[in-house]
């Protein structure tokens, strides 16, 4: 058999469409079909369901903080597992295929552990498969770093080892496999109302990535948005068309004001009480931080009468004891009064190109949560989103009753539900079927 020389695919599968044996019988299938139509394949692969979260939850039953060179060493075995598994079943379909880790892929990033960065991808092993016929199957969420150390690239990795992948190999598109259909104006499971849209800019999709849509994660959007690769978010269990990240969507987006309303559950307060009002705080203590690998999101500093002031941050959940550790000793060093941390406090963010031009976005969405009795602790805001810290318990509802608000769930075009092809892109050329 001739290896097929047709355009190269890069289709990512996350954990749920793998999450046992009978759905990586589906997915092989999916695979092995466009493989026949002549392209030449490269699938990214998640770690089957929650292993993930299982995995973690066994290093905790053996260390509090354990070193995070040997949690990536572990976490790295879950996507192995899924890439051997998904090999078998293509083989048992009778296609050549080979299954290859990170970085067997060439996939290097930087050194820091569990949230490490791609900084190159030599392909030339994916290359030389392809070349051979093979269908190949990338471990996803990892690489190795300069010490030839494994690295995760942090929660939902796998969509940025897909788009880096896509990008590395010249892919014009990277096809997102998940278990919704689309990117949709609100987490579907949150709120059942929400549409699917059906192409979404990436600066929006960038937005609601980093303000807790987990679809896609942001690293991944940035990728492709800085090399021009366009994401198409679709459904493993159907063939429809999904919603496509590209440059900007065009006119009928920026006629809505908000495109999509976002939450996080992963998020945490921190208040440094007592902090001394003078200049270069701020900096000690973020300078503090970020030296530690911990991402700041919101910070608000209060003004009081007196010469000190509290200072106030939000961090992901992650990385709460580390940004809590880091602050008391920072705290001590100014002689601040202490540190106080909440945990049980979420974020709903609107997010919208449109928004920096129109006035009373925000009043609309601060009624909204004020019907719901729902008190705001931290507003931010830039041209683009509006995000309101509140009690995480509220989270649920505050979501609805904004989309609501934004009237988000009216169809403002024709959804997309018609089959997609492999491949296809909105308004680029559509690939051929069989090369
Ligand atoms: P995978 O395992 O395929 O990577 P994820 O769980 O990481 O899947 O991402 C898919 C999930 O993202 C969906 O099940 C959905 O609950 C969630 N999600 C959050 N916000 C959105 C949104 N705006 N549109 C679609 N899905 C969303
Ligand atoms: N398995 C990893 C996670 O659960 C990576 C991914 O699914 O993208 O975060
Ligand atoms: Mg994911």
């Amino acid at each position: 058999m001739s290896a097929p020389a047709g355009p190269i695919l890069v289709q990512k599968f996350g954990g749920s469409s793998v999450a046992n044996a009978e759905r990586v019988r589906a997915v092989a299938r999916r695979i092995v079909g466009v493989h026949r139509q002549g392209y030449r394949v490269v699938v990214v692969v998640s770690a089957q369901g929650d292993t993930t979260d299982e995995l973690l939850a066994k290093a905790r039953e053996i260390a509090a903080d354990p070193p995070r060179r040997e949690l990536d060493m572990l976490l790295a075995t879950g996507e192995q597992i899924s890439i051997a598994l998904l090999a078998m079943a293509i083989h048992g379909l009778g296609e050549p295929v080979i299954s290859l880790t990170g970085p067997q892929s060439g996939i290097y990033t930087d050194d820091m552990h569990t949230k490490a960065r791609i900084r190159r991808i030599e392909p030339a092993r994916i290359l030389r498969e392809l070349e051979a016929g093979n269908i190949v199957i990338v471990a996803g969420f990892q690489g190795q770093n300069s010490h030839e150390d494994v690295t995760t690239l942090g929660r939902g990795g796998s969509d940025t080892t897909a788009v880096a992948l896509a990008a590395a190999l010249g892919a014009q598109v990277c096809e997102i496999y998940t278990d919704v259909d689309g990117v949709y104006t609100a987490d579907p499971r949150v709120v059942p109302e929400a549409r699917k849209l059906p192409s979404i800019s990436y600066g929006e999709m960038l937005e609601m990535a980093h303000l807790g849509a987990v679809v896609l994660q942001p690293r991944s959007v940035e990728v492709a948005a800085q090399y021009g690769v366009q994401i198409h978010v679709r459904s493993s269990f159907n063939h429809h068309l999904g919603t496509i990240v590209k440059e900007d969507a065009g006119r009928m987006e920026k006629e809505m004001v908000v495109t999509g309303v976002a939450h996080d559950m992963n998020c945490a307060k921190v208040v440094l009480m007592g902090v001394p009002d003078r200049p270069g705080v701020a900096h000690r203590v973020f300078a503090a931080l970020a030296a530690e690998g911990v991402n700041v999101d919101m910070i608000v500093q209060t003004t009081r009468a007196t010469d000190v002031t509290d200072l106030l941050f939000t961090v992901g959940s992650d990385d709460l004891e580390r940004a809590v550790a880091t602050s008391k000793a920072v705290c001590q060093e100014l002689g601040a009064a202490g540190v106080h941390t909440e945990t049980g406090v979420g974020k709903v963010s609107i997010v919208g190109a449109g928004m920096a031009s129109n006035p009373g976005v925000a009043a609309r969405m601060f009624e909204a949560l004020a019907a719901e009795g729902i008190n705001i602790q931290v507003i931010s805001t830039s041209e683009i989103k509006i995000s309101c810290l509140i009690a995480r318990d509220r989270v649920a509802d505050a979501v609805r009753a904004v989309h609501r608000a934004f009237a988000l769930d009216q169809p403002q075009t024709a959804a997309a539900s018609e089959p997609g092809q492999p491949g296809q892109a909105l308004s680029g050329s559509r690939i051929p079927e069989s090369a």
